[in-house]
């Protein structure tokens, strides 16, 4: 007669060892949004793993041609041309009814704004504009141009209508910029396709910009960006860092960052680096950027609003 309790002692093992034997790890990237996207799922079935990661990465190019301020053909950019021709002919502004995906991200910048007291600011469109010529010619914006941009950004300048979807822009030549958070809300929901696919152990990662679900045997281990020997663990979180070290522009020695101070229109010279986690990557990606522009001290008020996230300044 077999022996009962070693036949139960091995099904209890190949049991407990099944997640772990039978589950693979995959990888897959993809350059959307300008940015190499990376997607890594631990799962069984390679099948379902490679629909799941293929719909993700569309889902990222499209909300890409919905917010992108490099595509003209963009909601985004339909919408303030739209906006501005309407001033040309009447003098106003009219509504206009946006897709979820965009009203989603225009409340929430609203709400960014309003508790960094302008720090964060999606109308700096005109002034990031001047600072991306600035680049290409090699010289610093002229004063009187960034007045002159500057008069186009305030969160007072445009309003949304939660009943019916809709936007309205109150000043002629207002250029929304999502560039501060649009991709942390496509993190989001390209991770959202692979949860609804029924994968959990997944990493989905625009750039440093990332957010990860169930943690694989070992756990994730990501490399942070400032440091090449430092690496933090995460779980079910997301994470993003910003700041003048990556991106960023020298005029007379003076390094002048893409994150823009609004209340200045000059890119920002402090040196810090700030790496933010939180529960979901639009979050840690706009609180990144807005407290790149507050500093250290000026960010506590924001973050009193955000109490599941945490917040590194690193001084390199
Ligand atoms: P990345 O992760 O690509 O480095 P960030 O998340 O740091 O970008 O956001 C920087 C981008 O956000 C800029 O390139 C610009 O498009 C936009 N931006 C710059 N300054 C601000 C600001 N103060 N508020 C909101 N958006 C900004
Ligand atoms: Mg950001």
């Amino acid at each position: 007669m077999p022996n009962v309790r070693l036949c139960f002692f091995v099904f209890f093992a190949v049991f407990l060892l099944s997640e772990s034997a039978w589950a693979k790890r995959f990888a897959f990237e993809r350059i959307e949004m300008g940015v190499l996207i990376r997607i890594i799922v631990h799962a069984e079935d390679a099948a379902t793993v490679e629909k799941a990661a293929n719909a993700a990465f569309d889902r990222i190019r499209d909300l890409n041609a919905t917010m992108s301020d490099f595509d003209d053909d963009s909601e985004l950019m339909q919408l303030c041309r739209r906006s501005s021709e309407e001033f040309e002919k009447t003098g106003t502004g009219p509504w206009m009814r946006v897709s979820d995906d965009l009203f989603s991200v225009l409340e929430s910048s609203k709400r960014f704004a309003e508790l960094s007291d302008g720090a964060f600011d999606i109308t700096v469109g005109p002034v990031v504009r001047l600072w991306r010529r600035a680049r290409r010619m090699g010289e610093p914006p002229k004063p009187e141009r960034l007045a002159q941009a500057r008069e186009l950004v305030g969160n007072d300048l445009w309003e949304l209508d939660k009943k019916t979807q809709s936007v309205r822009l109150k000043k002629k030549g207002v250029q929304f910029d999502l560039g501060a958070i649009a991709k942390g809300y496509a993190v989001d929901q390209a991770f959202e396709v692979l949860l609804v696919a029924g994968l959990e152990i997944v990493l989905v990662d625009a750039g440093g910009d990332l957010r990860v679900g169930a943690a694989p045997p070992g756990g994730w281990k990501i490399a942070v960006p400032e440091s090449q020997d430092e690496m933090i663990s995460l779980e079910n979180r997301a994470s993003a860092t910003s700041g003048a070290l990556f991106r960023f522009v020298e005029f007379d020695g003076v390094r002048y960052s893409h994150i823009i101070d609004p209340k200045t229109g000059y890119g920002l010279t402090t040196p810090f680096i700030v790496r933010v986690s939180a529960p979901t990557a639009f979050e840690a990606d706009a609180l990144a950027s807005a407290c790149s522009v507050l500093g250290p001290e000026a960010s506590r008020k924001l973050l009193k609003a955000f109490p599941n996230a945490e917040v590194r300044f690193v001084d390199p």
